[in-house]
């Protein structure tokens, strides 16, 4: 069968895999535990053979939304999670070990920064640089590192990092690539393009869409050979190589860790995902719009979006991107306007974190978020007292654009 495009293959995935009573959604399966009526099969399976023993492992229900990550990424395998954070924490506490060192991107979300802080007082030691530029990276190499990790369009500064630059370089130095794509989403970027060993996504953001169930992912994009990566325990050095890693992350980060996603959630996720590339669409071109609108208002200081021509990599947004440019931007209104006043006059906009939302929120970082981290840590991240993360929604865009202005105003 020819291969079909991103989203005929989201919607045609479940029906496709295992068609139960002709359902054209898979079966949410909301089952604890697993019965056999074969011992050896029992066996078999807690032994590596593919199937279900108990839900912490997963169950059907995350296996059919994990397979349509893996499709969007075009990767070769998927673990989900209960959120983007207990992926990321998967990911890095499975792979990585105290002496091990980590190279970051300094321009990440707040949460995830403070989860590198969790791990270097683990013993991993953690290098964050500017990975706008392969050239800082690759200063901040050491015998012991075993990783690189960046997103790929930044929360919140909306920087866009070295993607394929640093990808060449980790497959010269046979180090593992980590790409949290949470904010491009596999319809703007794949990992897989740009290199990336594995690619997190946040299921609660873009992908879900909807604002009504969390969830995260790991896709092992086969990239990476982990024959020579020696934190790879015995038993899971079975198989394909370039499978190991994430068999590792599935065992450590589920069956040991629990960050399990739920059957219900995962079943939300996917309906969610079905609608990816046009809810997409429509929110890069309302940002487009809106970030174009305010760069002329006087009383907006500057607007972090990839789209516009003066964000410093507009121009590789535009190739990895294919001339859309997210749904997230950072907005730095003028200092006479009181920041708190202008958020409580908002009608439409909601005053809510998160982000990748059907509808449009607004959220003062520095007060927020990146309050715990302090005024040091926030100046390198590019974090002003006035900077706001606007994430845009599919809401009619005059309606957007008028709530800005009378609030402005
Ligand atoms: C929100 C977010 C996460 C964490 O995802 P949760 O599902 O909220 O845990 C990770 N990375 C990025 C870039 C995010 O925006």
């Amino acid at each position: 069968m020819a291969k079909n495009g991103f989203t005929t293959t989201i919607l045609h995935s479940d029906r496709r895999a295992s068609v139960e009573h002709g359902a054209i959604h898979k079966p949410m399966h909301p089952s604890s535990q697993y019965a056999f009526s074969d011992a050896r099969e029992l066996a078999a399976v807690f032994q590596g053979k593919p199937g279900f023993t108990y839900a912490r492992q997963g169950t059907p229900t995350t296996t059919a939304l994990e397979a349509k990550v893996t499709q969007m990424e075009g990767g070769v395998a998927t673990v989900s999670f209960a959120t983007g954070m207990a992926a990321l924490a998967a990911t890095f506490f499975a792979l990585l070990k105290a002496g091990d060192h980590l190279i970051s991107s300094q321009h990440i979300f707040g949460n995830t920064n403070s989860l590198l802080g969790t791990l270097a007082d683990l013993g991993v030691a953690v290098t964050v640089v500017d990975a706008t530029n392969v050239d800082n990276v690759v200063a901040a190499l050491r015998p012991e590192t075993r990783m690189v990790f960046t997103e790929a369009l930044a929360n919140p500064g909306t920087q866009v990092a070295d993607l394929v630059g640093i990808g060449e370089w980790c497959k010269k130095k046979n180090l593992v690539y980590v790409v949290d794509n949470t904010l491009a989403t596999p319809w703007l970027c794949q990992g897989i393009s740009v290199g990336a060993s594995l690619v997190v996504n946040s299921l609660s953001k873009h992908i879900g869409g909807h604002g009504n169930a969390l969830g995260g992912a790991v896709t092992d994009t086969g990239l990476y050979d982990w024959t020579d990566y020696t934190n790879i325990a015995l038993s899971y050095r079975n198989g394909k190589p370039s499978s190991w890693g994430l068999t590792q992350i599935k065992k450590k980060g589920l069956r040991d860790m629990g960050g399990t996603l739920a059957a219900e959630a995962a079943h939300r996720i996917a309906a969610g995902a079905e609608t990816l590339a046009l809810r997409m669409d429509r929110a890069c071109s309302n940002a487009l719009a809106l970030a174009q609108f305010l760069s002329r208002h006087p009383k907006v200081a500057k607007i972090h979006y990839p789209g516009l021509t003066d964000h410093p990599q507009h121009e590789r947004a535009k190739q990895l991107f294919g001339s859309r440019f997210g749904a997230l931007m950072g907005i730095e209104l003028i200092d006479e306007v009181d920041l708190f006043d202008f958020l409580n006059r908002l009608r439409v906009l909601i005053l809510a974190t998160h982000l990748g939302d059907n509808r449009t929120l607004v959220l003062p970082m520095a007060q927020t978020i990146y309050y715990e981290m302090g005024a040091e840590r926030r100046a390198l991240m590019g974090i002003s007292d006035n900077f706001l993360r606007v994430s845009i929604g599919i809401e009619d865009t005059q309606d957007i654009i008028d709530d800005f202005v009378q609030a402005l105003d």
